[in-house]
């Protein structure tokens, strides 16, 4: 039986490639018609044939304070009724840079003084790496395998997210010159990174890593990994650029890092991406880091870069009213509720006897067919993935919305109330079934 999504795609096909404008979206993976959503509303979206799923896919991560959060709407609306997008400098941007640097601090250490705002995660870490490029004088960048940091020509070597679902390389279009400039190396691998600058030390400007990797699935950096990038990084005179695209703002209201700061592993990156919650659902990213570093960047310095709608009234709105209404509170429901979830989806695995983890980086979580949680991209690719299409699909079938590849983590919002986490968890034996019986 067809309905709305699927005439939907059939005609999406034949004017958007793939009939989707970001490929995980395609349902590659999973198999079947994506839902083309109509609206969303807290921890609930509507597809175009009316049906209701409970999301934990919120919007891959920026609804932290759930989806069409009404002070937000109304942050935006009254934005757009003063204009939609100036090119000119605003007091918003500036209201919102400076709540960016000041979140992200502990104790005396506030690694962001300053902040340019940009429109999306790729932009972020594109500027990033040209920064670090300008900063040291050196062309050589380290990132590591299953690592995602957008879609910029030199980040999609050994890529998670998409390029990870997809069982990609890279991607065709990417100049070999260009390429050769990634040195991939393996992720929590602490041999790989020494010898990776014992060999390049003097030609690298910079390791870029997720402040903890959601893109190969969950995995979270050992204990230290983060600190020794950093000792390693700066003792050879680069950078790092630690990318809480994903993780900032919604792990903690100082990212990840402030994360690891309060747990007692210090460290100083020396530029960070924000993207995802920092916008609240709008287009909204950014960079910050330390002033004589950040003031590099066109028109103080010479590195350039540039955007028409950098900054844009309506997502400075839209971020403004996110960051003012993340209070600890709000990140205390999300940490309970993940807890509460990923115990579910544990004992539910368990009880029907499939081999799983459950890997957790702070409130972010996920499912692995595999014994013991991944460390590194090779262990990601190892497991069972062939498991998730079933579970994915009979969680649909009970009004669940996961995210359609194993390699994403689950997003909470602090819509999930009661309600929503007692069906989530009413339906993961039904899906836990289904992936004890897949064949590969
Ligand atoms: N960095 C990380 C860690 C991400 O997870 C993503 C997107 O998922 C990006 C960068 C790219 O952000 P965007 O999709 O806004 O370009």
């Amino acid at each position: 039986m067809t309905d709305r999504n699927d005439d939907l795609f059939d005609t999406a096909r034949r004017v958007i490639p793939g009939g989707v404008n970001s490929p995980v979206r395609a349902y590659g993976s999973v198999g079947g018609t994506p839902r083309f959503l109509a609206s969303a509303s807290g921890a609930r979206v509507t597809d175009a044939a009316g049906q209701e799923y409970i999301d934990l896919v919120a919007s891959w991560g920026p609804a932290l304070l759930g989806h069409a959060q009404p002070d937000v709407v109304a942050a935006v609306q009254d934005a757009a009724t003063r204009g939609l997008s100036f090119g000119a400098p605003t007091e918003g941007e500036v209201e919102l840079a400076e709540l960016i640097a000041d979140r992200v601090r502990h104790g005396d250490a506030r690694p962001v003084e300053r902040v340019r705002l940009v429109s999306t995660g790729t932009e972020a870490t594109m500027t990033a790496i040209r920064l670090a490029r300008g900063a040291t004088g050196r062309d050589l960048l380290v990132k590591f395998a299953g690592h995602y940091h957008g879609h910029s020509d030199g980040l999609l070597a050994a890529a998670g997210s998409g390029v990870a679902t997809l069982a990609l390389p890279g991607s065709a279009g990417v100049p070999a010159p260009i390429a050769a400039q990634t040195l991939v190396i393996d992720y929590n691998d602490p041999d790989a990174l020494a010898a990776v600058f014992a060999e390049h030390g003097d030609r690298i400007a910079a390791v870029i890593v997720e402040a903890a990797s959601a893109n190969m699935g969950v995995v979270a950096p050992l204990p230290g990994f983060n600190r020794l990038i950093a000792e390693t990084a700066h003792a050879h005179g680069a950078l790092m650029i630690l990318d809480e695209v994903l993780t900032g703002f919604r792990v903690h209201p100082a990212g990840f890092w402030g994360l690891q700061q309060e747990a007692g592993e210090e460290y100083q990156p020396d530029i960070i991406t924000f993207g995802k919650v920092v916008g609240g659902g709008m287009p909204l990213a950014a960079l910050g880091g330390r002033a004589e570093v950040m003031d590099l960047l066109a028109p103080t310095g010479p590195v350039y870069q540039a955007g028409t709608l950098s900054g844009n009234p309506l997502s400075v709105a839209a971020g403004l009213a996110t960051l003012r209404l993340a209070t600890p509170e709000v990140y205390d429901a999300v940490d309970a509720a993940a807890d509460r979830l990923a115990t579910a989806l544990d004992a539910a695995l368990t009880d029907a006897g499939v081999v799983h983890a459950v890997p957790r980086a702070g409130n972010l979580f996920g499912v692995v067919f595999a014994p013991d949680a991944p460390r590194t991209y090779a262990e990601a690719q190892a497991q069972e993935s062939f498991r998730y299409a079933p579970f994915f699909h009979a969680m649909r079938e009970q009004g669940i919305a996961l995210p359609p590849s194993v390699f994403e983590a689950w997003f909470l919002t602090v819509a999930h109330g009661e309600e929503e986490l007692a069906a989530i968890e009413a339906a993961l034996p039904a899906a836990a079934a289904a992936a004890a019986c897949a064949q590969p």
